[in-house]
């Protein structure tokens, strides 16, 4: 609901001063009891708490995190493609879109395949980023996503921020029907392989949308929890 501002005059009771502190009191007052006998928040994005041991619902972050709407910008991530390799052909529009400088990239070639690029370095200073989504949006090959859903993780080291293509490159394959690699195949597929990849593609959206620069239930949150659970946490 859209907030109302207030433009009338004060009236005699509010230029005395002293009724109004002692209001803007009691609706602190209030609030304080609020949130220390009863649950404030019904917020069903807070994460499952026992209500019967807490009752205030202050977000105890990192242990409690809100999940991110739809469409939010969060850390960048690289795709792959079905075989594991990154869709970016490090074609450098989205290092030369960045509006802060912050993505570095390095080109070099597949030994198997004569025409298409990889990114042999590819790095972006998360500390740097101001999270336009630029590089999002001038990537022609849906190669660099922020669907993530997550910000960059608090550290007290600033080389922590510097992502490198290791860390980006994650998340599950997309690939198109008129991906050029795909259609080529590659001497390290078996062609039955590629068959299967093939039926997997979907065809490249005609109109961007945010629908379709999300992927619908990934969340590296759900990927560090597995790979916790694995025992590889970071
Ligand atoms: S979101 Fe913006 S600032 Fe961040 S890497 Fe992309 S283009 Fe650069
Ligand atoms: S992420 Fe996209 S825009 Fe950036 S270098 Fe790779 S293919 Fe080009």
């Amino acid at each position: 609901m859209p907030y109302t501002v207030d433009n009338r005059p004060a009236n005699f009771r509010e230029q005395m001063y002293f009724p109004e502190i002692l209001q803007g009191l009691k609706i602190a007052a209030r609030h304080f009891f609020k949130n220390l006998f009863f649950s404030r928040d019904a917020n069903p994005d807070f994460l499952e708490r026992d209500r019967s041991l807490n009752w205030v619902a202050t977000l105890q972050y990192p242990e409690e995190r809100v999940t991110y709407p739809p469409g939010y910008r969060g850390l960048h991530r690289l795709v792959p493609r079905e075989d594991g390799k990154p869709r970016c052909v490090a074609c450098y529009m989205c290092a030369t879109a960045c509006p802060a400088q912050c993505i570095y990239i390095e080109a070099g070639e597949y030994a198997d395949d004569p025409v298409e690029k990889y990114p042999v370095k590819f790095v972006i200073d998360e500390m740097r980023c101001i999270v336009c989504g630029f590089c999002v949006e001038a990537c022609p090959k849906d190669a660099i996503r922020m669907d993530s859903g997550e910000h960059a993780p608090p550290s007290y080291d600033r080389a922590a921020q510097i992502w490198d293509e290791q860390r980006l490159l994650r998340g599950p394959p997309i690939s198109y029907q008129n991906d050029p690699w795909l259609r080529r195949g590659s001497p390290s597929i078996s062609p039955e392989k590629l068959e299967e990849m093939r039926a997997r593609a979907r065809p490249f959206p005609t109109v961007a949308t945010d629908e379709a620069s999300q992927t619908p239930g990934f969340s590296v949150r759900a990927l560090a929890q597995e790979a916790k659970e694995r025992g590889e946490g970071r």
